[in-house]
């Protein structure tokens, strides 16, 4: 059975159940499997005429091995179907410039988080039963937009766990929260906080850290859990679709079998190009891997100069999902390229001094498989706009990054991009790049740039404005533990 270990030196080995279930480790670590398992290009090749879900239980079953392989089977099944994602999960389009993009955006809430969130609830659910708790868990969940979404949908009515969502009143979209008010399911809760998301993060930390409310909670059967994409739970799920995309760009005849293709990804807390990094690993010929950043180019910095400096000005961007400081699964990285130890000393100097430099060997190791990049506000406008008048496409901003930091990036081989949002869940900004206009209602946005681009929006976010608002409940911070316990 495969065992997992904790980023940080911790000893204790975990089932990759037990993992899911535990989240981060006692010593702050991150699990990691103790190696990488092997894909060979006959195993991809097989792939090549199987559904996203068969992919998906082929992949997972080298890392979930102690998953019953009926359950994992159905577990795919249902966390990928036609009524979820649509007749393809995660499919690949072809651009003029000759770039592949894969669009991970077609699940509910319409962003890539739920290539990992539609099926980690369930993969939970089933830990609990593995391990024979039966507790029910309580998510915790402090989001700035979408993660709040992608987890409530994600949970909704599954067996054994609750979740509760905190966001702040004012620091969300209008679209992100009625997203968020109008969910559906037995089990889910939202409340908005007075205050910023630094409020909301910093109260969730504290509940989770509070001996007296987990004493409480037990007393009526629960314990707390995350849905945070430190869990191994939502990073082997992104695993897939790399794996996808490369059967997908062989069907395609973009490539041959065992051709290498680079990857550019919209990067943020690190967790979906490390996905890429493992499956690079693991054989598939992926050989670039480009790290693309905003403005917020803390990451574009650190490939460059080996210094990861948090001690910056912080901006505000049209790829919010992008404005991070601190990349945490970068340390899953650093593990993979040194040593526990190493983590350690690293980590310990970023909560202190808020800035690390690792040695000269070390980088030159991460740049054998990464490069970074960065791209401004403008670029990033003039490239939706690019994008759209070459190939009548339209993008994201998030995905926008990632288009431009690749056309830098192009070299000979075939490239592969991530586009990891629908553009309508950004139509003010999407609307403003192309036709340099603001609607006064956020929503009314949505319409006209169907409009003005002749495609159709997401029917979760076309039907948005109609939805029924269920929970207005709003608190200050200092009662969000109560929260908690009444929940
Ligand atoms: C979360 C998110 C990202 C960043 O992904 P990471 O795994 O955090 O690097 C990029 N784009 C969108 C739209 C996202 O929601």
């Amino acid at each position: 059975m495969m065992k997992y270990y904790s980023t940080r030196g911790d000893k204790t080995a975990l089932s990759s159940a037990e993992a899911i279930k535990k989240g981060i480790a006692d010593d702050g670590g991150l699990y990691m499997p103790e190696s990488i398992p092997s894909l060979t290009l006959e195993e991809v090749e097989s792939l090549i005429d199987k559904t996203y879900s068969e992919r998906a239980f082929y992949v997972l079953s080298k890392f979930l091995d102690d998953y019953d392989s009926e359950t994992l089977k159905k577990i795919c099944e249902v966390s990928y179907n036609e009524e979820r994602f649509g007749k393809e999960a995660a499919p690949v389009v072809k651009l003029q410039s000759g770039m592949s993009v894969l669009e991970l955006w077609h699940g509910p809430t319409c962003a890539f988080k739920d290539m990992a969130l539609q099926i980690m609830p369930r993969l939970l659910s089933s830990a609990l039963v593995m391990t024979g708790e039966d507790k029910t868990a309580l998510i915790l969940v402090a989001t700035s937009g979408d993660t709040g979404k992608a987890a409530l949908e994600g949970y909704r009515d599954v067996d054994g766990v609750k979740i509760l969502v905190f966001y702040p009143e004012k620091g969300v979209s209008g679209i992100q929260k009625l997203q968020m008010a109008s969910q559906e399911g037995n089990n889910v809760g939202v409340v908005a906080i007075h205050g910023n998301f630094d409020d909301a993060q910093t109260g969730v930390k504290k509940i989770f850290s509070s001996d007296g409310i987990r004493a409480k909670l037990l007393e009526k059967n629960t314990f707390l859990s995350s849905a945070n994409s430190i869990n191994w739970g939502r990073l082997a799920p992104q695993i897939v679709y790399y794996v996808s995309a490369y059967c997908d760009m062989v069907k395609q005849g973009t490539i041959k079998l065992g051709d290498k293709i680079d990857v550019t990804v919209p990067t943020g807390n690190f967790g979906d190009i490390f996905a890429a990094y493992i499956a690079k690993k693991m054989g598939l010929p992926l050989d670039r891997l480009v790290c693309a950043s905003n403005k917020n180019k803390i990451l574009s910095d650190f490939f460059e100069t080996g210094v990861y400096d948090r001690r910056r000005d912080f901006f505000t961007t049209t790829s919010p999902s992008m404005d991070i400081l601190i990349s945490s699964n970068l340390e899953r990285l650093l593990w993979a390229a040194s040593d526990c130890e190493t983590v350690k000393g690293l980590m310990a100097e970023l909560s202190e001094k808020g800035v690390y430099t690792i040695t000269p060997e070390l980088l030159a190791r991460l740049k054998a498989d990464f490069s970074g990049g960065w791209c401004s506000e403008e670029d990033c406008a003039a490239t939706i706009k690019e994008v759209f008048e070459s190939d009548k496409y339209v993008i994201d901003p998030h995905t926008a990054v990632a288009v431009k930091c690749a056309k830098e990036a192009q070299g000979e081989n075939k490239m592969l991009v991530v586009s990891t949002a629908s553009a309508y869940k950004f139509a003010p900004a999407v609307l403003k790049a192309l036709a340099g206009k603001e609607e006064k209602e956020e929503f009314d946005s949505i319409s006209s740039l169907s409009t003005l681009t002749n495609t159709t929006a997401p029917t979760p976010l076309a039907t948005l404005k109609d939805k029924k608002v269920r929970f207005t409940d709003t608190c200050d911070k200092e009662d969000m533990p109560e929260k908690v316990l009444k929940f």
